[in-house]
């Protein structure tokens, strides 16, 4: 942990008192080039329980390498009630084979569809609410966020706070994308099939294509729309 850095104190609506953080500038100059393993380690001694994973399961890329640190970290899968059979048969196979500690999040029978009210509000009650719900009580959260997903996401910090004013951490931000690929294949990390079927971002059926050959990976997910995240990350 960097202590040498001006202490930046977070200030949060209802939150559980936490330690300040170095400040995110530095802390991110640091981690610009370290391994995921390591600012993930960095977050786990940081934050302890008040940490938790959040991934939509289109690979187990980083619960992989956030249960090399913590097998206990708390992982939040949002079950949209839109995912692909295939996502869920990862999710399955994520849990025979870590055992995770994980936490559900399911929205209202009759909430939100994307037929009914438009994707901003299915996004809003079947994603970013459920995140909201999943997070209280939280000081910190990890994401698989990463650079190379999309030109709208080239600029990512590894460190930042959120609109919550949570500490949201990217791990993978800046991981090469060969060094990823080596690890996934070292690691025998579990990916969705799909990705075998010429998808490159897995999100909802209803909101998932095949991009077009040389397309950013995420050009698939809204294809047809203006639309290019679902809120989470915002
Ligand atoms: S990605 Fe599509 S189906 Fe999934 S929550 Fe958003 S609008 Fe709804």
């Amino acid at each position: 942990m960097t202590t040498t850095a001006t202490p930046v104190l977070l200030t949060r609506r209802s939150a559980p008192t936490h330690p300040a953080i170095p400040d995110l500038d530095r802390l991110n100059d640091r981690f610009e080039s370290a391994h995921p393993v390591e600012i993930i380690r960095w977050a786990v001694s940081m934050f302890g329980d008040s940490l938790c994973l959040t991934t939509s399961f289109q690979d187990t890329l980083l619960v992989d390498l956030a249960v090399s640190v913590d097998p206990e970290v708390e992982v939040v899968f949002l079950d949209t009630g839109f995912h692909f059979a295939e996502t869920l048969d990862v999710l399955r196979r994520a849990q025979a084979r870590y055992s995770l500690h994980l936490r559900v999040e399911r929205p209202d029978p009759d909430a939100a569809d994307v037929w009914a009210s438009g994707q901003e509000a299915c996004c809003k009650a079947r994603k970013v609410d459920l995140l909201d719900c999943a997070l209280a009580g939280k000081v910190a959260w990890l994401s698989g966020l990463r650079r190379d997903d999309s030109g709208a996401r080239a600029s990512a910090p590894i460190v930042e706070v959120d609109r919550r004013g949570l500490i949201k951490v990217n791990p993978m931000a800046a991981w090469p994308a060969d060094d990823a690929d080596t690890y996934v294949r070292d690691h025998d990390v579990i990916r969705n099939p799909l990705f075998a079927d010429g998808y490159t971002s897995v999100g909802c059926w209803p909101c998932t294509e095949r991009p077009a050959p040389g397309a950013d990976p995420r050009s698939g997910r809204w294809a047809g729309s203006t639309r290019t995240e679902c809120g989470l990350h915002l």
